[in-house]
This record gives C-alpha cells, structure tokens and sequence, in this order.
C-alpha cells in the first residue's frame, strides 16, 4: 500500500469509527455536545439536557423508562460521577417518566416544591403510582448547585406551563434548559388543571429574555422538526409573541360575543404560519379552550 492509499484506508477506518459509534441499533446517537460540558439527549418525549465533569453528572428530566436507560448508561462514555443529581423541570410525564431509572442509579433528584405533588395527583389519575420517583429536594424560588467548574441555578417564575416550572440555567456554559416554556414552533400543551397561566407564561418568557444575553444558548423540551430544540433568546420572544396574539384573538371574540366553539374552528394562526401541530393535543383549539378557561375563570 503506497502513502496516499494508507491515508485514504486510515480515513475510511476512522470515518468507520465515528459513523459505527454515531450510530446504535441503526440509529443516529441521541447525544449532542453543545459547549463547556453541556449537552442535550433526544430520543422520546422532552428533551434531556446534561453536564458532566470529573466529579458530577447532572441531567435535567428523565424523559421515560428506556430513553432513561439509555441515557444512564450512555453518559458514562462523557464522565462517571460519582455525584448525580437530577433535575426535573416540571411533572409531566414525559419530563418524570424515567425518574424511577435515574433514581436506581444513584441520581438525587430536585424540583420545585410543587412538583412531586402535581405528580403524584397525575400518577394517581393515571394509575402510575408505581412508576413513579420524585425530588428529595424541593424549592421555592431558586436552588443552586456548585459542581466545580459549574453552576447550575433552577429559577422558579410562577405559574406558566404549569404551576411547579422551573428554568435551568448553566452559568459558566451560558446555556438555559427551558423545559416546556417553549414549544419551538409547535403549539404547546398550556397545562390549565396543572395551574398553567398564560399571562404569567408571557412574563416570565420576557424576564427570561432580559436575564439571557446575545450568546446564550437554550434548550427547549419540545420543537418542530425543521426548528429543532436548541435556540437563542429571540425564539424567546416569538413564542411570548404567540401567546399575546392567543389571548387577544380569545379575548376579540368574547368581545364580539362568540361561543367557544366558534372560536375554536380556526386551525392555524395566519401570522404563525411555521407552528406545526402534531396531533390534537398539540393544536390550535386546545391552546383557545385553555386561553378561553383563563379569560373567563371557566373549569
Ligand atoms: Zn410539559
């Protein structure tokens, strides 16, 4: 084998190498690496953001069951702890669901105070009790967490997706895991029997805003496919920007004193034409029965 042709086989065997480790039972690797230690992992349901260093591994949500497996064990080719911790942006399931998985190996998990509550009454009416784990910790307003060379601080704004959110943010990475107050470019569940607030959602997306700067990255539980998860501070104020326009088109139309259903027979907003709707849980007449709910106190 001459020079030129050992190169080309040493390129092809390492490129064999990073396409064979990129990819597991056929499958593009669910991890990204962002920046400074942090990453995010996709797979099923909101998306996990991590950070590890030589001491700590911190995830923030578990997603479900097998996407946790795969996590735990995947995370260990980044770093191996020995301290875990887990945090959990808010209760819904597809944010909780692996916690029982994280628990068993070792991860401590956080949430805010209202979390494993909003949980629990879920779980019950799923009849998921024995699936579930839930935060050793709680907290209020904010907790932070020194890992070194990291700080992670969880901020609580007030009721907006729900009414137990927390925000994630990595200081020295300069990235925010927003949980579900974004739906990137999807119309998001607005969680009224979880205490959501759609005025307090808008709030706390322009704080938010004003708290970032022009480099922060942010993660987002859930985005459409072509916009993806990840994003900067002005995605921020498109999605504040769609909630306006949500409670003012509700608020016109009790105004001009029509009914619900008339309201709701609109499918797309002609002014958010990229908002993808996957299914009718995610859908524009779901986000007007929750905005109809806030306006008028109705159940
Ligand atoms: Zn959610």
């Amino acid at each position: 084998m001459n020079r030129s042709d050992f190169l080309k086989h040493v390129a092809w065997i390492s490129g064999w190498a990073i396409f064979a480790s990129a990819m597991k039972h056929g499958e593009p690797s669910p991890f990204t690496e962002l920046r400074n230690g942090v990453g995010k992992f996709s797979m099923q349901g909101g998306t996990i953001g991590w950070f590890v260093n030589d001491d700590a591994i911190a995830a923030i949500d578990s997603q479900f069951p097998d996407p946790a497996g795969e996590f735990v064990s995947g995370i260990r080719s980044f770093g191996a702890g020995p301290e875990k911790f887990l945090f959990n942006t808010h209760h819904h399931g597809d944010h909780t669901g692996g916690n029982q998985v994280f628990e068993r190996k070792g991860y401590h998990i956080i949430a805010h105070t209202n979390v494993p509550m909003l949980q629990e009454r879920s779980a019950r009416a799923n009849e998921t009790e024995n699936n579930q784990a839930y935060a050793k910790t709680v907290f209020d307003r904010e907790y932070e967490l020194d890992l070194g060379n990291e700080t992670i601080h969880a901020k609580y704004y007030g009721p907006a997706h729900t009414k137990g959110d927390s925000v994630i943010w990595f200081r020295n990475a300069n990235i925010v895991h927003t949980g579900d107050l974004i739906f990137n470019r999807r119309y998001p569940f607005i969680d009224r029997d979880g205490g959501a607030l759609i005025t307090g959602w808008i709030d706390l997306l322009e704080t938010v805003y004003s708290e970032a700067d022009a480099e922060t990255l942010f993660i987002f539980g859930h985005g459409n496919p072509e916009f993806g998860v990840t994003g900067l501070r002005a995605d921020l104020l498109y999605m504040r920007d769609f909630l306006s326009h949500l409670l003012e088109y509700t608020q016109r139309g009790i105004l001009e004193g029509k009914n619900r259903e008339e309201l709701r027979r609109i499918r797309y907003f002609e002014t958010f034409p990229d908002h993808e709707s996957p299914s009718d849980f995610l859908s524009l007449p779901r986000n007007i029965d929750a905005a109809w709910r806030e306006l008028t106190d109705a159940d």
